[in-house]
């Protein structure tokens, strides 16, 4: 039996106690959760302005999701790939026609996910490009994040992601993000076989790119014969206003990969898109998971993209995050030093004032029952489940507003 928790600063005294310190959370503790809304151990409700870094696009413990997971684990819930199982043919059939791909490679976090795509860019780099052995080399962007392996944090420039975890992968050049002459000058390099980007930057602090920006680099990797990798793990699958961020500019990758969302925050579902030329270059033996492609992750998979269709979250971002841009740049407060982002991706730049900067507005956030937190000190990010209605999105509003003018007094 699980030991219960009765109060909020139980819960926190036993993370420090018996968990490593690799986290350093907000100071609430949430036993429940439902939509757009989480509930405390002490029954406060909050606005759940995170979605769990957008894994719960489609709101807590969406029932469609819940009910496809029940009914599977009450059925077979792992398999692994040593045997074919009855649901991953259907779910590799839907989400490649979803996206549009020949195939799928299924995996479960997205920084697996994002091994995988680099895997499949080196071994196309030798078997079709024609790359000496050893020698392929990918471009990626400064302030990147695609998670937390040796050879993706090898890809950052973030001292708190690579700082003391090295050596580290070779193969990997970095240039500087939303630069094309960057790229350009960087492609000049013959052994150069993929470039991955993420279309937008979420944990840099949502750094939206110009406008254009994804498309001259997607026809350059082309006249380069470079395949052009979107990490869209954050942005994916409704977040940015589209299915995907890179359709905003009618990018379509050569490698796409997704995670968070593709469960609606249920369990760890990710996957890499890719058409046969570059997918079918991985033989048996050579990549998987255990749990990768698992019938649960299978049938959650379907039913979460099902409901990014049926409930128009795509639609409702775009709408939705113009509202917020909106009315959050009507408030007239210096601590307001940005707003930005697309979608209900969205971000706001804080200016420290009277001594309290943005972990402060968070905290006072939280006593109005609005959730989010600060990443890299000065940037908030806003990113609420899509299934938020708009009366909701409002009432939030006016919290997030009375928290940052709380500070002028
Ligand atoms: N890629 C991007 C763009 C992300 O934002 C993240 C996580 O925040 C990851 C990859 C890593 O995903 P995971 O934490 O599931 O490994």
């Amino acid at each position: 039996m699980i030991e219960k928790i009765t109060s909020s600063q139980q819960a926190i005294d036993m993370e420090a106690r018996y968990g490593a310190h690799n986290y350093h959370p907000l100071g609430v503790v949430i036993a429940r959760g439902k939509g757009p809304f989480v509930w405390d151990v002490e029954g406060k409700q909050y606005f759940d302005f995170l979605s769990a870094y957008s894994a719960v696009n489609q709101g807590h413990c969406h029932p469609k999701i819940v009910s496809a997971m029940i009914d599977q684990a009450q059925t077979i819930t792992l398999t692994s790939r040593a045997f074919y199982n009855d649901c991953l043919g259907p779910f590799e059939k839907y989400i490649t026609e979803t996206f549009g791909y020949d195939k799928v490679l299924p995996m479960n976090s997205g920084a697996e996910a994002d091994e995988t795509a680099l895997k499949l860019c080196r071994r196309w780099g030798y078997d079709k490009k024609g790359l000496p052995e050893n020698q392929a080399k990918i471009i990626v962007c400064d302030g990147n994040f695609h998670g937390r392996t040796i050879t993706i944090v090898s890809l950052s420039n973030d001292p708190d992601s690579y700082a003391g975890f090295g050596p580290f992968t070779p193969g990997f050049i970095r240039i500087p993000y939303n630069d094309v002459n960057a790229l350009a000058e960087a492609l000049k390099d013959p052994m150069v076989c993929g470039f991955l980007v993420e279309p937008i930057q979420g944990e840099a602090g949502v750094f939206v790119p110009d406008e254009g920006y994804l498309k001259k680099c997607y026809d350059l990797c082309k006249a380069h014969n470079v395949l052009f990798i979107a990490d869209e793990v954050q942005t994916g699958i409704a977040r940015t206003g589209k299915m995907l961020a890179c359709d905003h500019e009618g990018v379509r990758p050569d490698i796409l990969v997704l995670g968070k969302a593709l469960s609606g925050g249920t369990m760890p579902v990710s996957a890499v898109l890719a058409d046969d030329d570059i997918m079918l270059n991985i033989k048996p033996g050579e990549h998987g998971s255990t749990f990768g492609g698992n019938p649960v992750a299978c049938r959650v998979g379907i039913a979460a993209l099902e409901v990014v269709r049926e409930e128009k979250l795509a639609e409702r971002a775009e709408y939705l995050g113009k509202i917020f841009r909106d009315e959050m740049s009507k408030v007239n407060s210096p601590m307001i030093k940005q707003i930005r982002g697309k979608g209900l991706l969205n971000a706001i730049i804080i200016q420290p004032t009277n001594g309290k900067e943005a972990w402060d507005v968070c905290e006072k956030m939280k006593e109005l029952g609005v959730l989010a937190k600060p990443t890299h000190q000065h940037i908030i990010r806003f990113a609420p489940p899509l299934v938020i209605t708009e009366e909701e999105l409002r009432e939030a509003i006016e919290k997030i507003k009375e928290a940052i003018l709380s500070f002028e007094k």
